[in-house]
């Protein structure tokens, strides 16, 4: 299992919260899945324990079904059969995957090419599916693997929802399913009635209404390269995702190779250490978050900039020892240091209105 990733929750899954407000009680559970840990979170009045034990029930298994349908690792996936039907004919798809597939074309659209799920061959290539076995490939294999790559590799039919690979192609969900995954799960919780909940897949994480006495939610971001947290991002709806360097990689004369990778160079991305999205969904912080990395500092934080609904914390190696981050949003570039603590509304009209008084 994969180290507790990413963005760390700082307070809000820590204790059973009673307020007299609401006297809403947090029912708290976690699994291992998607190769992470899974912490969800359901608020509701401590009478309704019964209720929220179905509710915790149900929200796994929505996310469980995601994991059996998009993984790479299990043999009898929907993903793993979809690969093998690499013949240049159509490939029926299931609801969810054809919603996956048509998110991550849009963001494979709106990042250049740059996030793209084709990038398995790649990834494949330096050993990323076993990080304990990563390693630098010959520029031969990269070479080979490359020309799998790309966003002509594959086409998504919207009208008889089917999908066409073109020989040799081949996806990779990692960037954008545990997103998918907790926006199910959380839809669930909503049609459930759950006043408030909290689902944390690896440091992918959404929210729904909000934490208990009215509060935002607290998520800590972790320092890219020492175990403590450089600061917490409130949050009062939608999703935080982080991308980063210092989660799977591996290091090779001083220099150090991580999992993402860009399609072009078929190298690993270096430039950011960092990276963590707020969205009004957990799709688009998790894939957002991707493809902004594979765009690095100039090109990935003006995608961020160019976004109507999301924001970004970014961690860049020049200041990272001073504790400092930058905060990126259509309106505002802000430097934060030292245990910093930011709000960052994804609605555009409340952040023009606040943003500056926090
Ligand atoms: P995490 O692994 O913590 O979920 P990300 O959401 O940033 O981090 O996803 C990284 C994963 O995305 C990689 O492990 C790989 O599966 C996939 N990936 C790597 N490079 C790309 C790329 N250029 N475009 C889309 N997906 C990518
Ligand atoms: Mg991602």
């Amino acid at each position: 299992m994969r180290r507790f990733a990413s963005v760390l929750l700082a307070a809000a899954l820590t204790t059973s919260h009673v307020t007299a407000e609401d006297s809403l009680v947090a029912h708290q559970r976690d699994w291992g899945v998607m190769a992470t840990t899974l912490d969800i979170a359901v608020y509701r009045p401590a009478s309704e324990a019964a209720l929220a034990s179905v509710d915790l029930d149900a929200a796994y298994a929505e996310i469980l079904a995601i994991d059996r349908a998009m993984s790479l690792y299990r043999a009898d996936s929907e993903l793993v059969a979809i690969n093998s039907k690499d013949q240049g004919l159509p490939v029926s798809l299931s609801e969810p995957m054809f919603e996956v597939l048509s998110a991550a074309a849009d963001f494979g659209a709106i990042s250049g090419g740059d996030f793209d799920i084709s990038i398995q061959p790649l990834v494949n290539a330096w050993g990323f599916y076993h990080v304990k076995r990563a390693r630098m490939p010959e520029s031969k294999l990269i070479d080979e693997a490359r020309q799998r790559v790309g966003r002509l590799t594959w086409s998504l039919n919207a009208n008889d929802r089917t999908v066409t690979l073109k020989p040799g192609t081949r996806f990779d969900l990692g960037g954008i399913a545990k997103g998918y995954a907790i926006d199910r799960a959380i839809a669930l919780l909503r049609a459930r009635q759950v006043p408030a909940a909290l689902v944390n897949l690896g440091g992918n994480i959404a929210v729904l209404g909000q934490a208990p006495g009215g509060r935002p939610w607290v998520v800590g971001i972790e320092h890219p390269r020492k175990p403590k947290l450089m600061g917490q991002i409130r949050l009062w709806s939608g999703a935080v995702a982080t991308s980063g360097d210092y989660d799977r990689y591996f290091e090779m004369k001083g220099q150090r190779y991580n999992h993402i990778i860009d399609p072009r160079t078929g190298w690993p991305v270096k430039g950011i250490y960092s990276l963590t999205v707020v969205a009004p969904n957990a799709t688009t912080a998790d894939a957002l978050s991707t493809a902004a990395f594979v765009l690095g500092p100039k090109r990935g934080l003006d995608l961020i900039r160019q976004q109507e609904s999301a924001g970004a914390v970014v961690v860049e190696p020049q200041t990272s020892e001073l504790g400092e981050a930058l905060v990126v949003t259509r309106t505002h570039d802000v430097k934060i240091s030292k245990q910093f603590e930011i709000t960052i509304y994804p609605d555009p009209k409340i952040q023009n209105q606040m943003m500056n008084a926090e």
